[in-house]
């Protein structure tokens, strides 16, 4: 059966995601403020609208994928006096799956005022990368109530391959965070690895291969290589270009930081990472895929 789905934000992960449902033969109506993503949706077969409004008065689901907090803020609570935005627009019942990575506390807010609207509303970050977002293999973290997850459940398995229900509102959020920190981690580490071979004569691939059958295995080293001509299909041998920005890796790492200061947990290697990759987005690498901080470990590749 076709499902009448909106979904907001065609980017990097948006858009392939957004495809897949329309693959699977569901009526989906996509919307972006950049107006070639929403045309490289049209002539995938994805419907388009200039009156998102309607749209969503008329969708079964709405489901969002920005970039940050403050977008998913604005897209969902609208203006000052709440007439605007989804949760205004939204007929009740309507179910509201939002996949961005935001903090917890934003998720907890936009939820809250959901349910006051009889809006069941997941927080859904997903992990996985634009491959995963691309093949239907994500992983989404999922934040809300159970019968939320039940009935979004068919539509997340044609967008990824598990499904893991973490609490309640806003916990996706924070398990999301957790993940994204050590990612941001790992990839330095990786960086720096693969570095000290070089810089002591070795190919960087003997050096991959090796550490990819050794106990410094990791999905950074094996899946997603920073070092240029490594590894195919990866952002590092096509300049760094697609991917997970830099700017976005900051992002993530800030909410990791802001978590660990309300929570009064220690995290000395998320906040050195951050500030890592504030320095290379500060050096103009903000729009490049976080790899890239493979470049601030040495030469320029
Ligand atoms: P992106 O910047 O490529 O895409 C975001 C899109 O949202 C852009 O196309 C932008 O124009 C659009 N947008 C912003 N405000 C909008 C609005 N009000 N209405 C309509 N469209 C709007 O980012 P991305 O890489 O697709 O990431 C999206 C989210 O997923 C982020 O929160 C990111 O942290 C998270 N994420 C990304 C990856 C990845 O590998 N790229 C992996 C996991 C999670």
């Amino acid at each position: 059966m076709s499902t009448n789905i909106v979904f907001i934000g065609l980017g990097n992960m948006g858009l392939p995601m957004a495809q897949n449902l329309v693959r699977a033969g569901h009526a989906v109506t996509g919307f972006d403020l950049v107006p070639a993503s929403v045309q490289q949706f049209a002539d995938g077969g994805g419907l388009v609208s200039d009156d998102q409004a309607a749209a969503i008065r008329a969708a079964d689901i709405v489901i969002t994928m920005l970039p940050a907090s403050r977008h998913v803020l604005g897209a969902y609570l609208g203006n000052p006096l709440g007439e605007t935005g989804i949760l205004a627009q939204a007929r009740p019942g309507t179910l509201l799956i939002d996949c961005s990575t935001i903090s917890t506390e934003a998720a907890r807010q936009v939820g809250r005022a959901a349910q006051d609207k009889g809006l069941p509303m997941l927080d859904a970050p997903v992990s996985g990368g634009t491959a995963g977002a691309t093949n239907g293999t994500l992983t989404f973290m999922v934040g809300g109530e159970a019968s939320a997850l039940d009935a979004a459940r068919p539509y997340l398995e044609i967008m990824g391959k598990a499904i893991f229900h973490a609490g309640g509102s806003g916990c996706g959020q924070t398990v999301k965070i957790c993940n994204n920190m050590l990612l941001g981690i790992l990839m330095i580490g990786t960086s720096e690895a693969i570095r000290l071979g070089v810089a002591n004569g070795l190919d960087p691939k003997v050096v991959s291969d090796v550490m990819a059958k050794s106990s410094g295995r990791n999905w950074t080293l094996e899946v997603y290589n920073p070092c240029p001509g490594v590894a195919e299909n990866v952002p590092a041998s096509r300049g760094y270009t697609g991917g997970f920005g830099v700017d976005l890796m900051l992002k993530d790492l800030g909410l990791a930081v802001e978590s660990a200061l309300a929570s009064g947990a220690s995290v000395p290697l998320g906040a050195l990472s951050r500030n890592l990759y504030s320095l290379h987005s500060k050096a103009g690498s903000g729009a490049l895929d976080f790899s890239s901080i493979y470049q601030l470990l040495g030469e320029k590749a």
